[in-house]
């Protein structure tokens, strides 16, 4: 069966796992295969309400994808996602859109800056290089969030390393202290900018609007073209 982005394609979630307390994955399966580049999102409809999300997972021509999904309180589609909806239930999805798009050839350094859920977009980048064994340079995966409880695909990403040569994986934490790196992101990559030699680095941001316009502010003052600054901006 043929589709477009303007096509809404009937689904269900296949599974639903609880992979931190406030944030859980979901497996969508739809009637038909998909095809989206690392880096896009879909369109989810829920008995009716419609939002957003980055594919988490690179599973292009399938026809199951994965998504990372954070409790709002209050929200919408994810007072159901985490209350009444249950695995097999119906959903339709729409897409893939977005330009949040790893060049075709990755000769730069990439920097992937992201809190809490932007993690999606670079988990399904990731797994494209280590899927079709891209050639790359360095990349520098920078992950906020708040507490030790709070890191999403922590062991996965740690066992990412061993495939992708060059990943340097910092996650951070605003709210616990523990022996890795502490704070917010800004003076983490900062530090990474201040003490490496980089190549012609690509910064992706990706989460919650204060965080990517502050960063993009930073890396701006530091004098990067804005050419070079690609944000998904999770409103
Ligand atoms: C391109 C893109 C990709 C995205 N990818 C992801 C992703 O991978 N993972 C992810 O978790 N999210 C992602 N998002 C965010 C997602 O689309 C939704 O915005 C999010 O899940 C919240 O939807 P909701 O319906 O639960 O909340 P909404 O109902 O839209 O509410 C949003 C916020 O407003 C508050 N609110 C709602 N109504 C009221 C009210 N009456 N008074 C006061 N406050 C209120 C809610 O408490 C909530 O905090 C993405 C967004 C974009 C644009």
């Amino acid at each position: 069966m043929s589709y477009s982005p303007k096509t809404w394609i009937k689904g269900n979630f296949k599974s639903i796992e609880k992979i931190t307390k406030l944030t859980w994955k979901f497996v969508i399966e739809l009637e038909n295969t998909f095809n989206y580049k690392a880096g896009q999102f879909v369109n989810i409809k829920v008995n009716g309400v419609t939002r957003s999300y980055s594919i988490a997972s690179y599973d292009s021509g399938k026809n199951t994808f994965e998504l990372l999904i954070v409790k709002l309180e209050g929200g919408a589609l994810t007072t159901m996602l985490f209350g009444s909806i249950k695995e097999g239930d119906e959903l339709e999805a729409k897409g893939p859109y977005g330009h949040f798009l790893l060049p075709e050839k990755i000769e730069n350094d990439l920097f992937f800056i992201c809190t809490g859920t932007g993690l999606a977009p670079f988990r399904s980048m990731l797994d494209l290089i280590i899927q079709q064994n891209l050639s790359h340079q360095k990349i520098y995966l920078i992950f906020g969030t708040r507490t030790k409880d709070d890191l999403l695909c922590y062991d996965e990403i740690n066992k990412m390393k061993k495939s992708v040569d060059g990943l340097n994986y910092v996650p951070v934490l605003s709210r616990e202290e523990w022996d890795g790196a502490t704070g917010y992101v800004h003076k983490h990559y900062k530090q990474i900018i201040e003490s490496n030699k980089l190549k012609d680095p690509i910064f992706y941001l990706c989460g919650w609007r204060d965080m990517i316009i502050e960063s993009r502010n930073n890396l701006k003052d530091m004098g990067y073209d804005t050419k070079k600054i690609v944000c998904e901006i999770y409103d």
